[in-house]
């Protein structure tokens, strides 16, 4: 049976106060009791993750360790015992500051031993002439995924181009290129999971996405579903993308 369509809110560090949070929740299970036909999933900060009830919610970062002497990590044993289902790995934003393909690799395995689920973000800086961006996002893929098949049946990945990240809805990828990457992705995935387990892996794009793109990039694109962030730091915003997730 195919998968509903998967939004997540990446919060980053937007919401930031637990009134503001909750208030937000609230609000938002109001809302999707006359939206169907998708499914919701948030990733607040760790420090407001263990209070959102009602709601899927997930962290945004997890150590590479399992334990140990490792100053301000979390781990995933410990995101799984605050309420995380879910763990956003690789992020863009934190590939910059620290996380390696390696890193990003050991991540994934912390996170399947704690049984959540990775979404695992992988997308090229910028498109080149040359399309040495499709081998780029190969490598991220192999890199993170060796001996991970046993994932398969669990794991999202997002397509998020750096480019494309923190901008306008007119300045974000479009449907026609997206479906195209989606296509390389997936034929990717059945390379390093096989075809059946490829077929299984929820692939969803990040970069941009507001009210008045989300519906294009879906029928187009081929995607089936979003990471969002800016536009997922107001409910207002957010929910506008939500009307717009029919296929
Ligand atoms: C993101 O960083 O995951 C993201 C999708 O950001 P934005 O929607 O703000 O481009």
């Amino acid at each position: 049976m195919a998968k509903k369509l998967l939004v997540i809110a990446n919060w980053k560090m937007y919401v930031q106060s637990q009134e503001a949070a909750k208030a937000y929740v609230a609000g938002l299970k109001r809302k999707l009791k006359t939206i169907g036909g998708v499914e919701v999933w948030l990733a607040p900060s760790f420090s407001i993750l263990p209070l959102l009830k009602g709601i899927k919610v997930g962290a945004q970062a997890v150590s590479a360790h399992a334990d140990g002497a490792h100053t301000g990590e979390v781990s995933s044993a410990m995101l799984k015992a605050a309420g995380a289902s879910f763990v956003i790995i690789g992020h863009s934003e934190r590939r910059a500051v620290s996380d390696t393909n390696e890193a990003v690799h050991e991540q994934l395995v912390r996170a399947a031993e704690a049984g959540l689920v990775p979404v695992l973000c992988v997308g090229e800086q910028e498109r080149t002439q040359d399309g040495s961006h499709w081998n780029f996002i190969e490598e991220q893929l192999a890199s993170a995924l060796r001996g991970a098949q046993s994932l398969a049946g669990k794991l999202v990945v997002a397509y998020e181009p750096v480019w494309a990240i923190g901008k306008s809805a007119q300045d974000a990828m479009q449907a026609e290129e997206l479906q195209e990457t989606v296509i390389f992705i997936r034929k990717t995935l059945a390379e390093l999971l096989g075809r059946t387990d490829a077929l299984k892996v929820r692939i969803l794009y990040g970069g941009s996405v507001e009210g008045d793109n989300a519906q294009k990039l879906l029928v187009e694109g081929g995607v089936g579903g979003f990471l969002v962030g800016h536009a997922s730091a107001t409910l207002d915003d957010f929910v506008a993308i939500l009307k717009q997730c029919k296929k």
